[in-house]
């Protein structure tokens, strides 16, 4: 498949958080903040702000810009500890403003982060950390083959979904809803009553699928509820 834009890595955990939110926001350029992101984006901002600084064998460097051209994924990280002489260490580290989660949203963005270091210094990351500012704590991530592929399957589909141009219905998870800074845009009520979205996902994606079970049942949208 075609990639045909470099995608931020902070994009990536608005896809693992939920599709349809990262198409309202860059495809559809749609942002609203909550209390949350904006005060997410106020942390940030201080981190961003900090100087670089030495302490014992460990380089702390801010705002580092990252790359990588075979995923078409750019960005910047939080902080990079740059331990020791080479052969250096390097741990990546990604602030965020809430508690640590089973889910892998965050943990995606910070290994998208690593695979990028990995492809502009030619090194190996096997750990990184997130730090959580509501309970000032440090989450250490094994950089492993089972979030690799998560990484990259997130990579792939949101290249996928910006080539296709087409926002996702919204998913089935109120408590995610609930807590995403656009649900009043996005109206997910609305859409998942409205019967006629699925309808017409179904009339799009199948147009050039004559054989498949829609094209034969007319796909009446009250199935889909
Ligand atoms: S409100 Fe729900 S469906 Fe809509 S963008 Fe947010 S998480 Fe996704």
């Amino acid at each position: 498949m075609e990639k045909q834009n470099y995608i931020a890595l902070s994009a990536l955990q608005h896809f693992a958080y939920c599709p349809r939110q990262f198409a309202l926001i860059h495809l559809e350029q749609v942002w609203a903040d909550n209390f949350f992101t904006a005060h997410g984006n106020l942390l940030h901002e201080r981190v961003d702000s900090c100087e670089p600084e030495q302490r014992g064998n460990v380089r702390f460097e801010r705002g580092v810009a990252a790359i990588s051209h075979e995923l078409r994924i750019n960005g910047k990280l939080d902080l990079l500890e740059v331990e020791g002489k080479p052969p250096t260490n390097y741990f990546p580290v990604e602030y965020k403003r809430g508690k640590p989660k089973l889910e892998y949203w965050d943990k995606i963005q910070l290994c998208a982060q690593a695979l990028c270091l990995e492809e502009m210094r030619n090194v190996k990351i096997e750990e990184a950390a997130l730090w959580y500012w509501q309970v000032r704590k440090r989450e250490l991530v094994l950089i492993d083959d089972v979030l690799r592929n998560a990484t990259l399957a997130a990579i792939d589909g949101a290249h996928a979904l910006l080539a296709s141009g087409k926002t996702p219905s919204p998913i089935d998870d109120k408590k995610r809803c609930k807590a995403c800074s656009l649900v009043d845009l996005c109206e997910p009520k609305t859409f998942r009553h409205d019967h006629s979205s699925a309808y017409i996902d179904a009339l799009f994606s199948e147009s050039t699928n004559s054989d498949s079970p829609f094209s034969q049942s007319q796909g009446n949208p009250s199935d889909e509820d």
